[in-house]
């Protein structure tokens, strides 16, 4: 497989075209940024982690019957993925209240969310990707009404599989981050995983392991990402 000319470069990631017009490679920076890229770093070798991580969760998906654009990894910063349209819609999943969420409804640091709450965000830099509703998603044509259902479902499956996944690791996946696209007509899982899309809080020690410690300079930024990638490995 041969590497091509980038197709377009995000905030955390590259995407590179291939000789096959259906697969992409995806590749991961260290580059890290927060609060819509008004603070923005460096993680040491974050892109690497977050390659090695987010192949280890979509390997685990796949084996629960969740597919998504992975096909194999590359190497230590590179993943060979099915090239999607990406619909322009984050779908996040919360278990407990934290971030956005406490800031928007008032409610309490750390409340159980039972069942869990799925949320959707426009994804557009420029307007600092705001929470949208279903009918805002059909009047921007995001997607259709039963794409969106499709989105809430596979993103709650996807939290059904990596809930225990993690709770077995000594983790709290307390929210998480996904992307979609269209795929021969099909909704997949697409982009990453990994502590910057997701939070993890210790189950023992309640210590963030996720990019809150980038956002809220909390330090050791780079152990906590190894750690995480050395728990979801075991
Ligand atoms: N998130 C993300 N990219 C974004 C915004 C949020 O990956 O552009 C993830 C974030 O890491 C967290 C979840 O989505 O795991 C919910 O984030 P929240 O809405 O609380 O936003 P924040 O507090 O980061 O502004």
């Amino acid at each position: 497989m041969e590497k091509g000319d980038m197709l377009y470069e995000g905030k955390a990631k590259k995407i590179f075209l291939t000789d096959k017009e259906d697969e992409v490679i995806q590749y991961f920076k260290d580059d890290a940024t927060a609060f819509n890229a008004e603070k923005k770093g460096t993680i040491l070798e974050k892109g690497v982690v977050n390659n090695k991580i987010s192949t280890r969760l979509f390997q685990v998906l796949a084996d629960a019957g969740i597919p998504s654009h992975f096909i194999q990894e590359i190497n230590d910063r590179e993943m060979l993925a099915r090239r999607v349209n990406i619909i322009m819609i984050e779908v996040v999943v919360r278990n407990r209240a934290t971030g956005s969420i406490i800031k928007r409804l008032g409610i309490e640091e750390g409340l159980f969310i039972s069942p869990p709450l799925v949320e959707y965000f426009y994804k557009d830099d420029s307007l600092g990707d705001p929470l949208i509703t279903e009918d805002h998603i059909r009047l921007l044509k995001l997607a259709t009404p039963p794409q969106v259902t499709e989105l809430r479902n596979q993103a709650l499956k996807i939290n059904d599989v990596l809930l225990p996944f993690f709770q077995q690791r000594g983790m709290m996946l307390v929210d998480f981050k996904l992307e979609f696209g269209l795929w021969n007509g099909q909704i997949i899982l697409a982009d990453e995983i990994s502590p910057d899309t997701c939070r993890f809080w210790d189950i023992q020690t309640g210590e963030r392991m996720d990019k809150d410690r980038f956002r809220k300079d909390l330090g050791r930024i780079e152990e906590t990402y190894q750690e995480v990638l050395k728990r979801v490995s075991s």
